[in-house]
């Protein structure tokens, strides 16, 4: 059981959590991630970190994660994509269906997007921002940043020493840029009428 026990934020991620409660603990992500991994898993790899918002049970052993951080199995997987979709499905399509007939592929990103303002008014990673297809802030209106504005690299999901709000490679406080508003003209803002209506 760690030390310090944090209850998941509003629409958080489970890689956001599991970023949050590591360093409250004093601990990398992934240290914390190899002491609940499950046992197919042999180490924890970023490139998986997808999963964890997903189908976590793919590459964690959800039940360690649920004890060590004192939250019930159900509340974790409620963070999760996992149950969002399978209200598409039949009621008998299990994570094993999830995982075999990759369902998320077309739908979620695998590096992280994320809204400055939101970060600064409250540093947690929104499940939301992950959606492929939106780029753009439902709270400030403005688009969302897919990378870092100092060195442009990609934000890892779940890197090996990620910390919420920075930059895995150069330690940029991400919510340090403004974001850009909203343009009428683009794509994204026609998702959001879309999505208003
Ligand atoms: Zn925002
Ligand atoms: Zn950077």
């Amino acid at each position: 059981m760690l030390l310090t026990r944090l209850v998941p934020e509003n629409g958080e991620s489970p890689t956001s959590y599991i970023q949050r409660i590591s360093k409250a603990n004093c601990l990398f992500p992934h240290d914390l991630w190899r002491s609940v991994l499950d046992k197919k898993a042999r180490y924890p790899q970023s490139n998986m970190a997808t999963l964890i918002d997903y189908v976590p049970a793919a590459v964690l052993n959800i039940n360690d994660l649920a004890r060590i951080s004192g939250v019930p199995k159900d509340s974790l997987k409620k963070l999760t994509f996992g149950p969002a979709i399978k209200k598409f499905l039949p009621s008998n399509v299990g994570d094993e269906v999830l995982l075999s007939t990759r369902v998320s592929s077309g739908l979620i990103g695998q590096s992280r997007k994320y809204c400055p303002l939101c970060l600064t008014e409250a540093p947690y990673y929104r499940l939301i921002w992950q959606i492929k297809e939106i780029n753009f802030c439902f709270w400030h209106n403005v688009q969302l940043l897919d990378s870092c504005p100092n060195c442009s690299s990609a934000i890892n999901l779940l890197g090996p020493r990620s910390i919420i709000g920075v930059c895995d490679k150069c330690a940029f406080s991400l919510h340090k840029i403004k974001p850009k508003p909203l343009n009428v003209n683009k794509k994204e803002n026609r998702i959001y009428c879309r999505t208003a209506l």
